[in-house]
């Protein structure tokens, strides 16, 4: 990516957030911390690029936009500047070192008191252990600090982040397109609105979609869902005897903990209304969702999907897949049933 080409491609895809901070820069009223939400294609990345270099720049332009040119500007670029602590899991999580180096700039930025920027991309993949460091960074601003924290998909946040972070919601550039591209790929309409929901790569949702994996895990998440919201003690059965089966590895597991989660939020998306079933995640059990959407009281609900969210930092922190499902399941029939 070349110096100008991050500030006029972010300048093309989000005029109005790059103008609000660059002026919020410009005028020293810059938050602690912000959730950047905004799906892959967005320009997530490059408003957190060129914040950053707006911050070091020795030559801003007229426009008050960072020059692209200066010393600062470059190795902001090139990944190389000390005061720029950028991490983007390289894989499915967060790993344990780049934890450590976070960690350890967190500590020192406290010691040196420097102007400081943290760019943490895929916030929703960290592990418990480092969302904990991340959420005490947070509460106790040290110096001159920015975090910025990035996610594909803000429902997998933990509620504890997003209530101490400015959560700026970056438009999506092309919805349709992602749909249509679906369509092409030949996945049925019942599926295309939750793999909106798992991932942002087609390539990925025709992996999913694979050997009608997909289609399995929908019914049989569906059906978990359904023996949650009567109080039906089979759900806890179903997770040995149903979900198990689909997990077939780490990455699995994951996708199937986003379905629990997404599942949970078609009910609670029908609270404020029905919702057509092309836009439900899991349209073939609409009726128990609407039917449970009523029947609880939005705290209820709340917790509910509380309780999914974790499972997500659970598996991250190595808990073993079966035993996250089954203390969910419990925890969810003890709220239903309450
Ligand atoms: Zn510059």
């Amino acid at each position: 990516m070349t110096e100008e080409s991050v500030v006029a491609t972010i300048q093309h895809l989000q005029p109005e957030l790059t103008t609000h901070f660059m002026h919020l820069v410009q005028t020293n009223h810059l938050a602690h911390a912000y959730l950047f939400n905004g799906a892959d294609g967005t320009g997530r990345q490059e408003l957190a690029t060129v914040i950053a270099m707006r911050l070091f720049c020795q030559h801003v332009t007229a426009e008050g936009l960072p020059c692209g040119q200066c010393a600062e500007c470059r190795r902001i670029l090139a990944g190389d500047h000390p005061d720029v602590v950028s991490v983007i899991p390289d894989g499915q999580r967060i790993k344990v070192d780049q934890v450590r180096y976070l960690k350890s700039e967190f500590t020192k930025s406290a010691v040196e008191g420097n102007q400081k920027i943290f760019i943490v991309d895929q916030v929703d993949r960290m592990t418990t252990g480092a969302a904990n460091s991340l959420l005490k960074f947070i509460e106790e601003p040290v110096g001159n600090t920015v975090a910025l924290l990035l996610t594909a998909n803000k429902n997998l946040i933990l509620p504890t982040i997003l209530s101490r972070t400015q959560v700026v919601d970056f438009l999506q550039v092309a919805p349709q397109a992602f749909a249509q591209a679906l369509e092409k790929a030949g996945v049925a309409p019942s599926q295309r609105y939750l793999l909106a929901t798992l991932t942002e790569s087609v390539s990925a949702a025709q992996e999913l979609t694979a050997d009608d994996w997909l289609k399995e895990a929908q019914t049989q998440v569906g059906q978990w869902f359904s023996a949650c919201t009567q109080g039906d003690e089979q759900a806890f059965v179903r997770v040995q005897t149903k979900l198990l089966p689909l997990a077939l590895n780490r990455d699995r597991q994951g996708v199937l903990l986003d379905m629990l989660v997404q599942v949970w939020h078609d009910a609670l998306r029908q609270q404020a209304g029905q919702v057509a079933s092309d836009d439900l995640a899991f349209p073939q059990v609409a009726t128990a969702s609407q039917q449970v959407s009523q029947r609880l009281s939005i705290d209820q609900l709340v917790n509910v999907m509380t309780l999914t969210l974790a499972t997500r930092s659970q598996l991250a922190g190595n808990m073993n897949f079966q035993t996250i499902l089954e203390a969910l399941t419990l925890q969810i029939l003890a709220q239903v049933t309450r």
